[in-house]
């Protein structure tokens, strides 16, 4: 629709008058970054480009097109993110769809998949992937977008997230490499896995009040507290990845930064070894990549 004027004229407002209107709203509710969320909610609403809607001040917004930005923007007052309220979340340059189930995907995540394929090196290798606690499944979707002989499981605990996973899967042409299973971690697993990944709950769950409205308002819940040290799901997950990761495979876990030793400790007492830590574009330590426990020749079948 770019390029045409689609907007009839039983006017509220011009798009200058309507984005000027939301972002002091937005402002005021205590928005970061008000004005660009109000053009993002604004060009949504009226199902047009960014760009077009910026170049079109004077654009008039009809009766409809208003009533669904009125709206957005009502929920991004509630302080509800603008992926949420749209749906969808960009996460390694490929759109994911999200819910209420599943973790919002951050750009800090986006390290493990950086970190796993600057490990791995060859990327026409048929590796096996799998994913603890997928969510929408970005972080084994981003590999295997990158990956085309890879295969990958992702688990997750929500029934609901395995649903979102496996449309995302589909609209992202990749269902056919991929596989979700509603499960507890690794516990129902066997087998040995050449890349496992991990971005489990690790918020130390007396934190999570005071965690921006954003997070703490419309996170599940489930897919943030770490538990009163902020460790438990790397105590429940280690085992299981010690157990499921093939020789020569790679396991890379996100942290919290200021937790890194505290997670390698909890990952060495499962027989897990450091191969290594990566930082995320602040140059904070956002990933652990490590390996399996060392097990004599003899010993493997
Ligand atoms: N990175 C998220 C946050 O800081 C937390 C996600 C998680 O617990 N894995 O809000």
């Amino acid at each position: 629709m770019s390029g045409t004027v689609p907007i009839l004229t039983t006017a509220d407002g011009t798009v200058a008058q309507a984005l000027d209107a939301a972002a002091a709203r937005l402002r005021d509710a205590g928005v970061d970054g008000a004005r660009r969320d109000a053009l993002l909610l604004l060009a949504a609403a009226l199902n047009e480009e960014l760009a077009a809607v910026r170049a079109r001040p004077e654009w008039v917004l009809d009766g409809s097109a208003q009533a669904r930005f009125d709206s957005y923007v009502d929920r991004r007052a509630g302080r509800e993110p603008v992926s949420r309220i749209l749906g969808t979340r960009e996460f390694w340059s490929l759109p994911f769809a999200i819910s209420a189930d599943t973790l919002d995907p951050r750009p800090d995540s986006e390290t493990l998949v950086a970190a796993v394929l600057t490990h791995i090196g060859d990327r026409t290798a048929p590796l096996t992937i799998l994913d603890l606690g997928t969510g929408s499944g970005c972080l084994l979707l981003a590999l295997l977008s990158e990956l085309p002989a890879a295969r990958g499981l992702g688990i997750d605990v929500s029934k609901a997230a395995v649903g979102v996973a496996r449309r995302n899967a589909v609209d992202l042409g990749l269902a056919g490499r991929s596989a979700f299973l509603c499960a507890p971690w690794g516990a129902a697993l066997a087998g040995a896995w050449q890349v496992i990944v991990s971005n489990p709950p690790y918020i130390v769950s007396r934190d999570i009040p005071h965690l921006a409205p954003e997070v703490r308002l419309f996170d599940p819940p489930l897919a943030l507290a770490g538990g009163a040290d902020g460790l438990d799901a790397y105590r429940d997950l280690a085992p299981d990845i010690a157990r499921l990761l093939a020789p020569g495979g790679v396991a890379a876990l996100e942290i919290e930064p200021a937790q890194i030793e505290n997670v390698e400790g909890v990952l060495q007492a499962a027989g897990l070894r450091g191969l290594g830590r990566a930082r995320d574009l602040a140059g904070h330590w956002r990933c652990i990549l490590a390996e399996g426990p060392e097990i004599p020749a003899e010993w493997r079948k």
